[in-house]
């Protein structure tokens, strides 16, 4: 992917509020293609917009993207921090669950959304998010909270805060598996400084190499 990213990323936003390919189209009010800085070593990619994202163009702001942010808060993090955006970019009308045509529609904006942001850790909001990122695998109930790495890309499936608005138990599971990435994003921190310190010492090495060959002549 070429030019300036965040000049990408603004345009893939257009494409996406532009987009009319699918049925939902025509009955949605915006569509809502993602929020947050093309740097955002985190991405969470949920379900669809629901009525007051379809009302205002932006996602996660009910009172489950309330929740997300309280949750991020609790370990240090700030919703300014992620990239946030759904497997729809329209909202299904009722809040009805998407259809299998509409997922496969909508798929390529998500994925050019992955491709330009390259985040550490992609958190998979509940069942959708999940079996579109990670199909084949094993329902939400067992995989939450666990890191999943596919190629150089890692996931942590989560249970939608929506869920978990109602339920006492949820909300714990959601906290705890909160506490978990926090953890795999501190090691995927400590990896890039490595990695950083590593490749500083080789151009070191390179260089010093390179001035005793100088000297020889
Ligand atoms: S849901 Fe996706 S594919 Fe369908 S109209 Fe909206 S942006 Fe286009």
């Amino acid at each position: 992917m070429s030019g300036d990213p965040a000049a990408v990323l603004l345009d893939l936003h257009q494409r996406i509020s532009g987009c009319t390919v699918c049925p939902l189209a025509r009955t949605r009010t915006h569509a809502v293609p993602g929020e947050g800085p093309h740097t955002a070593r985190i991405m969470a990619v949920g379900e669809a917009p629901g009525e007051r994202e379809d009302l205002t163009g932006r996602p996660f702001v009910g009172s489950a993207g309330q929740l997300l942010t309280r949750l991020l808060e609790s370990v240090g993090l700030q919703r300014s921090d992620l990239y946030i955006c759904n497997v729809l970019k329209c909202r299904p009308p009722g809040n009805r669950d998407p259809e299998p045509a509409e997922v496969d529609a909508c798929a390529h904006f998500l994925d050019e959304q992955i491709a330009l942001i390259r985040p550490d850790v992609i958190l998979l909001l509940g069942r959708h998010a999940v079996a579109r990122l990670l199909p084949g695998l094993p329902g939400i109930s067992r995989l939450h909270g666990k890191r999943i790495v596919r190629g150089d890309r890692t996931y942590v499936p989560l249970y939608h805060p929506a869920a978990a608005l109602y339920n006492a138990a949820l909300l714990r599971t959601l906290e705890e598996d909160m506490r978990l990435v926090r953890g795999y994003l501190d090691e995927a921190e400590a990896e890039r400084a490595l990695a950083a310190a590593a490749a500083g010492a080789a151009e070191r090495e390179a260089v010093a190499a390179a001035r005793e060959q100088l000297t020889l002549f």
